[in-house]
């Protein structure tokens, strides 16, 4: 799905000049949860804003699916993003003035999907990952762990072909932060390929397989065997 060689992004500002990423070389195959790791700095949220279309290289190439990505202008990353990528946040990121079910249904208004599809849609999301029962409910009514339940749904309703999560447990304690790590492991099962930064190597054991990025290369991977036996 994404083939990146030779990835460069340098940030300038009037006294440093700061290398984000190295010459930086990536493939994720369809179907993968990968686990991005590394110290603060390393360049991780630089390649995850890359990989999901946010922000452009310097140099280097970017191939997601067959197009090649590396040199489109804002308009055209947003065209691809919109039909392709969900984002999940440390934050949540949902809107407090919405409930459970507006914010889910969000995308599909952006999409410009019909209201008795969006319907269905909303409602089978909700479910898939157990907070129907609190479709009515408002963000803050709810704990941590329900809403980046929520807004994992919002991520996912849209069927994107790549969910993006930063830090997706940052700001929830164990109990929950590990309810999210196993949803998230389960809708990778069913198809999802999904890509998260982490700073947790516990969380890092739900992905398929772990990269560790330090000063903008990657210096190591893992293999998570177990679950590629799944
Ligand atoms: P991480 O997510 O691993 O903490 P980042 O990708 O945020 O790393 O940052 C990589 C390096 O690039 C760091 O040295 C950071 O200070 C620098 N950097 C990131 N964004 C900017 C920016 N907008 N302007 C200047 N420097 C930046
Ligand atoms: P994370 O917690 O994901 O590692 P950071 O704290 O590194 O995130 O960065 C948060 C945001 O600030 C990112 O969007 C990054 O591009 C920006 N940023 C990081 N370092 C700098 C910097 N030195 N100057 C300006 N912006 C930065």
């Amino acid at each position: 799905m994404i083939t990146i060689k030779n990835l460069i992004k340098t940030y300038r500002t009037e006294e440093v000049e700061t290398t984000a990423l190295n010459q930086l070389s990536l493939s994720v195959n369809t179907g993968e949860f990968l686990s991005i790791m590394g110290p603060s700095g390393c360049g991780k949220s630089t390649l995850l804003n890359i990989i999901g279309l946010l922000d452009s290289p310097d140099d280097g190439s970017y191939q997601f699916d067959v197009e090649e990505v590396a040199s489109y202008n804002e308009k055209q990353r947003a065209s691809i993003r919109k039909a392709n990528i969900g984002f999940v946040f440390q934050n949540f990121n949902l809107i407090d003035e919405l409930s459970v079910y507006e914010n889910v249904e969000l995308p599909l208004i952006y999409n410009k999907v019909k209201p008795e599809d969006r319907k269905v849609k909303v409602t089978q999301m909700l479910e898939r990952v157990g907070i129907a029962h609190r479709a009515k409910h408002f963000p803050l009514q709810l704990s941590g762990g329900q809403q980046q339940r929520v807004a994992v749904a919002r991520a996912l309703v849209t069927n994107p072909k790549l969910v993006l999560a930063d830090e997706p447990t940052g700001n929830l304690d164990s109990k929950n932060g590990n309810e999210v790590m196993e949803l998230l492991s389960e809708l990778n099962a069913q198809g999802t390929t999904i890509i998260m930064v982490t700073h947790s190597a516990y969380d890092a054991k739900f992905s398929t397989r772990t990269i560790s990025l330090k000063d903008g290369e990657i210096v190591s991977e893992i293999k998570n065997e177990q679950k590629l036996d799944i």
